[in-house]
């Protein structure tokens, strides 16, 4: 089911992996300092210096599908490379495959007219400025869109835009010069046509980034979390999105790859957490023995290596399932890797975390970060809870549609078919 990898992809892991040995490990060090040293709100210089060798290399947007804007991979042949990246926090950014980036710019891509690529989307492929996604509120469960209360009000030539907004990962990036802004436009529509999505240019009057928020205690990295107050902002009625309650549409089209995305970085952040949890555990001797001899490190690191293998081969299926018969099609198997990688990745970071004992609870060694990274992917771009909810429907759906399990009172052998293929 899964293709080979073409000679294309093949080149382009090999460049990566040299890249990642050459700049991206040795300056990670450097870049949790630069980090804490310069807070959320600056720049980090390290990113900055390696993100124009990333773009020489030919290692640049790698994560646009069949796109003239990108490097025109599938899904399933970003997979690899994306995982690549994901062993690194410093690497996604380096290599404009960042969140939320990636998704945005799809978003402009795939729904933006000529004049808003222009002004927007080429900045952003350029890596020239950032850019944010406004969505969640803190005054209402955002989990469920449908509450999202903003308001993007038409007036004249001009929309009128309200609300406040946390959790906007990226706002005080200062290079940070685009939201996508999702609020209602329409109280009484239809509740899936009341909101619509607008482009909001961070450096006009009216919006603020009122604060950083911290992730887990951290600020900045894994992620610069931001509450953002619209005040009676004023945008041209060209920045509306696809056009007024076409908000769902877009969220729809532009989650299924920012998920995707996420899951496929997560996997390569277990292999990277678990290389270290064996390396250490050799390295460290407790009661007359390495700590990797005790059997439940064993067990653990055994536990782990099946995990990973689970998760990938899911989330291959979901990436060659979107190349294949699209994202709404995908949708089960999107919900399904959602919930699975994140909870898969706490877990093999909690257990390196123990691992490392008190260290792995600091910065030294990354295992707090994995954790804290994996951990707050359980909520962003939608709880556990939420795709589950999704998923029991669809399968319940799809029991209702067959007909050949034998009924609940059947004692039979189930037919086989069954047995071969859950689709
Ligand atoms: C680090 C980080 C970065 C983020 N980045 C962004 C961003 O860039 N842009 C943006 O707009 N948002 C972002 N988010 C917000 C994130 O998408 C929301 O936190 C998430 O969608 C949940 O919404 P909420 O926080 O309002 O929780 P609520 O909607 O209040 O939900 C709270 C809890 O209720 C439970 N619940 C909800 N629905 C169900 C259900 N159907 N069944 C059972 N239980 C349920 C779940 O346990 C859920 O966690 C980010 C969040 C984090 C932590």
């Amino acid at each position: 089911m899964i293709p080979d990898k073409s000679p294309r992809v093949l080149e382009l892991e090999e460049k990566l992996l040299a890249f990642m040995e050459e700049h991206i490990y040795p300056n990670e060090q450097r870049f949790y300092q630069e980090a804490e040293d310069h807070g959320p709100w600056k720049l980090y210089p390290v990113i900055e210096e390696l993100k124009p060798k990333a773009r020489e290399a030919g290692l640049w947007n790698l994560f646009l599908p069949e796109s003239e804007h990108g490097a025109g991979l599938k899904n399933i042949e970003y997979a690899s490379l994306c995982e690549i990246m994901g062993r690194s926090h410093l690497a996604p950014e380096v290599f404009n495959c960042n969140a939320p980036d990636t998704g945005n710019m799809e978003v402009l891509a795939r729904y933006g007219t000529p004049e808003q690529q222009a002004e927007w989307l080429t900045p952003l492929l350029n890596g020239d400025i950032r850019s944010a996604f406004a969505m969640t509120e803190p005054d209402v469960a955002s989990s469920d869109a449908k509450n999202i209360e903003s308001s993007i009000i038409r007036d004249g030539d001009e929309y009128v835009i309200n609300g406040t907004k946390w959790y906007t990962t990226g706002a005080t990036h200062p290079n940070c010069k685009i939201f996508i802004f999702m609020g209602k436009n329409d109280p009484d529509a239809d509740p899936y046509r009341q909101q619509s999505m607008i482009l909001v240019p961070r450096d006009i009057p009216g919006v603020t980034v009122k604060r950083s928020l911290p992730v887990f205690g951290y600020y900045g990295v894994p992620d610069r979390a931001s509450e953002v107050v619209f005040d009676n902002v004023r945008v041209p009625a060209s920045n509306m999105l696809l056009g007024e309650g076409r908000g769902f549409e877009i969220a729809q089209g532009r989650l299924g790859p920012g998920r995707i995305h996420h899951c496929m970085r997560l996997i390569g952040l277990a292999e990277r957490t678990l290389a270290k949890m064996c390396l250490r555990t050799q390295q460290r001797v407790a009661f007359g023995k390495p700590v990797s001899e005790q059997s439940v490190t064993r067990e653990r690191v055994a536990e782990a290596r099946i995990m990973i293998e689970q998760s990938r081969l899911l989330t291959l299926r979901a990436a060659h399932m979107m190349d294949t018969v699209g994202n709404k099609e995908a949708k089960a198997e999107i919900a399904m890797i959602k919930i699975a990688v994140p909870n898969m990745v706490c877990q093999i970071a909690d257990w390196a975390i123990q691992a490392f004992g008190g260290g792995g609870t600091g910065n030294d060694f990354g295992t707090a970060h994995a954790y804290a990274t994996a951990r707050f992917l359980r909520l962003a771009d939608g709880p556990d809870e939420v795709h589950r909810d999704q998923l029991a429907r669809l399968e319940f759906r799809k029991q209702a549609a067959r007909n050949d399990t034998g009924g609940v009172d059947g004692w039979g052998v189930l037919p086989p078919r069954i047995a071969l293929s859950p689709n």
